[in-house]
Parts: structure tokens; sequence; C-alpha cells
């Protein structure tokens, strides 16, 4: 069996690269950080186990002979596909709490290999959890089955190896990829002709295109195309039951369309190999301006009015007073909405100043307006560092942070989700409440002034008729139960979220975690339609179990 053979190697338990985890002076210089910033005091530092004092069950599953090569039982392999990367994964992974690592990982590197590795896969009564970049956060990958299954075992199916752009049509402004390409992959392949994706999720540096559409992700474009959804063309996948291949077409009348059914099917379906993508020329224009505003519902009406305006920002991202500050974006108690525009043919700038004075109506005060063309020279107008140059270097480097946060023992949560304008206000005021309410009561702090959680909202994606707010949440851990305060807060916050009639997600996806709202939220017969599609394309429900729907239930 094989292990993967990766010169710089993967951080087995949490996010980028083992050389890019502070020790434990670092962690201790995070925590003083913390206390001195957000006015809280962490709960102390703690460190990952070592690798090699795991104490994984032993492996159930042995691969047939001849595809020996293709799987590895490695510890390091187990451990680092037994969960994906929410923070209740991290502390359990920091702490050696993986009771359910697949039995197999399975490398295959071609279509062809998928299927015989999903034929032996069904001859074993193997479950199959497909496997991007791990980096889910609503236990989409966890090797947990539900409690009913009799499955012999599980193979997490790492797509990794299927990394290429395999065609380019520069006429249509397209390009096939495969599904385990992931963002700098396939990225600096399309730049060799001069074109992009331009799809930047936060976790763009590990996650892959397959994973991208199996949860619906939700990239760089605050409006307008702001899904993967609206950038695939056609995707192929290869199902137990066979290969599900859709025609490449710019839109079609004739019935519900097929990518509908792949896009956010999580791995239930089968494994989304490669997809024509519609791509673009570089970007050769940007022009960007952050404008502060004294209050954020402020900054939301300015949002709104810019999403219901047809200007269509490529950016237009509002953080609270909390998110500026934490961001480094400004620390004088402003809401700051961010906003940008970018084209490959023609200037931006006139476009980025209606849209500046639709956000100075809404009581906003704009900072100088930066404009660049290709080579990076200022141009139009005077410039300096942007807002918007800060608050893109803090988004980037927040998994790492994350990583140092909770190993200094602060409990971080994210959660998003999308809501109409009409309840935007009086939804967002509540979930704040709410999340503040439950976070200090179960880490025993004060739920305002010094010493109580820091609980911020940004608005990541807008809409005509709606915007996607995204909530963080830091406070102290309570050391050895961070799970459980991790999942009383999340299971508050949901039900907020489920009772105004809000999405339990706009882009996450559903995963485990998400299971109980998502079977409120969505009409019982569209799941009966989902568990029929299921049944068709997975007869012996081996992908990934418990996750969207039970195969033999709802
Ligand atoms: C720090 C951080 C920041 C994040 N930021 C964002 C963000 O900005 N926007 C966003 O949308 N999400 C974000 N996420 C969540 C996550 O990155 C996305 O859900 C992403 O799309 C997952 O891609 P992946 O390749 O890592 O998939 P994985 O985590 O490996 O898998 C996710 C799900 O897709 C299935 N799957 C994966 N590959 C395939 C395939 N080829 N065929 C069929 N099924 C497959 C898996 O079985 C699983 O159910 C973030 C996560 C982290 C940890």
């Amino acid at each position: 069996m094989a292990e993967q053979g990766d010169e710089r190697t993967l951080k087995w338990w949490g996010w980028g690269y083992d050389d890019q985890q502070p020790d434990r002076a670092g962690l201790e210089a995070v925590a003083k950080g913390v206390h001195e910033r957000l006015g809280f005091e962490p709960s102390g530092v703690v460190e990952a186990v070592n690798l090699e004092d795991l104490d994984l069950p032993p492996s159930r599953l042995t691969p047939t002979p001849t595809l020996s090569d293709l799987f590895s039982d490695s510890p390091r392999d187990r451990a680092s596909h037994a969960v994906g990367r929410a923070y209740r994964d991290i502390v359990r992974t920091i702490r050696g709490d993986l009771p359910n690592p697949p039995d197999l990982v399975a490398r295959p590197g071609s279509p062809e290999e998928v299927d015989a590795v999903l034929g032996w896969c069904e001859d074993s009564n193997a479950a199959v959890i497909p496997f991007g970049g791990g980096t889910s956060v609503v236990g989409g990958v966890e090797a947990r089955l539900p409690e009913d299954s009799d499955h012999a075992g599980v193979v997490s199916l790492d797509l990794k190896r299927l990394d290429r752009v395999l065609e380019v049509d520069p006429v249509s402004l397209a390009a096939r990829i495969e599904g385990g390409a992931t963002g700098p992959g396939l990225e600096g392949q399309l730049r060799e002709h001069g074109l992009t994706l331009r799809h930047y999720p936060q976790s763009f540096e590990f996650s892959t295109l397959g994973g991208w559409i199996a949860t619906r992700a939700g990239g760089h474009f605050a409006t307008g195309e702001t899904h993967i959804d609206d950038l695939v063309e056609s995707a192929r996948m290869i199902a137990p039951s066979g290969e599900w291949k859709s025609r490449r077409l710019p839109g079609s009348g004739a019935g519900p369309s097929p990518d509908r059914l792949v896009i956010g099917s999580e791995g239930t379906l089968g494994v989304i190999v490669d997809a024509w993508m519609r791509v673009r020329e570089r970007p050769r224009w940007r022009a960007n301006c952050s404008v502060l505003f004294e209050d954020f519902f402020d900054g939301a009406a300015a949002v709104r009015a810019l999403a219901q305006s047809g200007l269509q920002p490529a950016n237009c991202r509002l953080l609270d007073a909390t998110e500026a500050e934490i961001n480094g974006v400004s620390a004088d108690g402003s809401s700051v909405l961010v906003i940008g525009f970018e084209s490959a043919r023609v200037p931006v700038v006139e476009r980025l100043d209606q849209a500046v004075e639709i956000a100075r109506d809404c009581g906003g005060s704009p900072g100088s307006i930066e404009s660049r063309d290709a080579e990076d020279r200022a141009e139009g107008r005077p410039g300096e560092a942007s807002a918007s140059v800060d608050w893109r270097n803090a988004f980037l480097a927040a998994p790492y942070l994350r990583d140092a946060l909770i190993c200094s023992g602060v409990l971080t949560e994210t959660f998003e989700t999308a809501i109409t304008w009409d309840r935007f206000d009086e939804f967002t005021r509540s979930v704040l409440e709410e999340a503040r309410r439950v976070t200090a009561e179960l880490s025993d702090t004060p739920v305002e002034g010094p010493g109580s959680p820091s609980v911020s909202c940004r608005i990541t994606h807008a809409y005509s008729d709606g915007a996607a707010p995204y909530f963080t949440v830091l406070a102290p851990s309570r050391p050895g139960a961070e799970v459980a305060q991790w999942d009383e807060i999340k299971r508050a916050v949901s039900e907020v979220l489920d009772s105004a009639g809000a999405t339990i997600t706009h882009h996450h996806a559903v995963g485990r975690d998400h299971r109980e709202w998502y079977d409120r939220q969505r009409p019982q017969p569209f799941a009966d339609a989902l568990i029929a599609a299921k049944r068709a394309l997975d007869p012996h429900g081996l992908m990934n179990p418990g996750v969207l729907v039970d195969p033999g239930g709802h």
C-alpha cells in the first residue's frame, strides 16, 4: 500500500503545513494578544498530540492486491482524513480523539481508477467518502457512519491526484478541470492561457473544484456569480450505477437541469471527476474603495442599494466594527464597506464612483479611491494601501490564525446564513444577541463589557432581494469540554436561524452537522425525490452515508 509522498508535509490536524505552526512561546504570545485586543482571558495553551501516540482502531478492510497501490492505511493518512476542518474537528484531532478514522484512504489517478475503487467498495460493502481538500466545516468528510449502518468499513476517496486542467476552449471561455484540482493548482494552469476561474473561497489554498461543486461553495464575487453553481457549464460524475455526464450548454430549457442534482450533492450520489467551467480573461482593470459607517445597519442599507443598483460590484463586503478591528481594517469603531470592481476590458473607476455616491447617500464616509491597471500601477486617482488590501490579506491569513487561536485556548465559531432584506436588520440583531448570550453563559464570561466574548458580523454576499450575514464568535474555551461548548452554541444559533425562516447555510453546506435543520428546511416531497435519486445512482447506499439524506428513510 502507498502513503502519499509530499515534499512539504501538510499538518495532519489543522491548516497548512507542519512548519507553519507557532511553537509554545508563539502560542503564549497569541494568547496574550487576544487578552489585550479582545479583553477576555484564553483558557491556556494546548498542543496537538504526537501522531505516533494516536491510538487508532485497527483497519477493518484489506484492499484486493490488484488495487493495493491505490490504497493507504498509514496512521497519518487515516488520521488526516478522519474529520474536516471545523473548530470541533481541530479540537478533537489535537486531543487525539479520533474514534472513527477511515479504514483506508484511496488515491485514484484517473476516472477509471475511481470506478475501480467504487466497484471494489461495492463488492466489499465499504462506505465511500469523497475527499477533496478535506476543508469541510460541517462534518462532510467525517468517517462517522449512521448508527444503523451495516457497512464493513469506510474508504476515504481522496481526489487530489486528479488535479489537471484537461482542455481549454478559448472561444467559449470554458475549461475542463479535474475534480481534485486545488485553487492555486487550477489557477496556475489557467494562467498559462491568460484565463482565470476567479472563485476564491477563504479555503482556496487547499479546497478543490470537486469539493466546491459538491458543496455549492461561495467565492470571491459578492454579487452576481456568488456561488460555484453559476460557473459550472457541465459536470461528469462517476456514480456506483455508472457515469453521469451532462452536455456542454450555455443554457437550456430542456426540463430540470442534470447539473443541478450534481451541484450540492455532497458526495452522496457519486464522485465528480471533472467539469467544464466558465472561465474569464484575467482582469486588467481594478478599482477599490472603503466606506466607513457609524452604524452597521446604515452600511447594510448601502449594500442593499448597491445590490439593487445593477452596478454589480465584484466585491461588496461589509464588516461590523469588531470585524473591522480584528482584521486590522479600522479601529475607530466604524463599520467598513469594501467595494471593488474589476474588468478585463474596460476601466471601472466610473462605476466605482457611482457606487461610492450610493454609499455616501446612505450615510457613509468614503476613503480614497484606488484604481489600478494590470501592471498594478496606481492610475487615475491618488491611492494608498487600502482597507480592501488589508481586508484581503487578513481574510487569507485567517485560517492559519484560527489554528493558533484554538491552540491558545480560544473557542472560534463561524456560521453563516441568508435572509431577505425585509427581515435583515431585526434578524441580524436577534442572532447577534442570542449568540452573545449563549456564548457568555457557556464560557462563564459577562455578556457585555470587559471579559465578554467577541461576537461579530459581516455581510459576505449580497443579492437584490437579500444578503448573507456571516457571524464570528470568539470566547475562552472550556478545556476538555470544547466540543460540548461549541455544539451548544451551534445548536442555539441554528435554532434562531431556523425559527426566523433563514437558511441553515448560505455556502458551508449541510454535511452531518446541519442535517437536523436542513431536514426541517426542505419540503418533504423534495426529500422523497432526493432519496429516490440516491437509490437510482447509489443502490447500495455506499456514498457518504448520513449526509443530506438517509438512503433507507428520509
Ligand atoms: C478556514 C476555512 C474557510 C472556508 N471558507 C469558505 C468560503 O469562503 N466559502 C465556502 O463556500 N466554503 C468555505 N469553507 C468550507 C469548505 O472549504 C468548502 O465547503 C469547500 O467547498 C470544500 O472543498 P474541499 O475540496 O475541501 O471538499 P471536502 O471538504 O473534501 O468535501 C466537502 C464535501 O464534498 C464532498 N466532495 C468533495 N470532493 C468531491 C468530489 N470530487 N465529488 C463528489 N463529492 C465530493 C465530500 O464528500 C464532502 O461531503 C471554509 C472552510 C475552512 C476550514
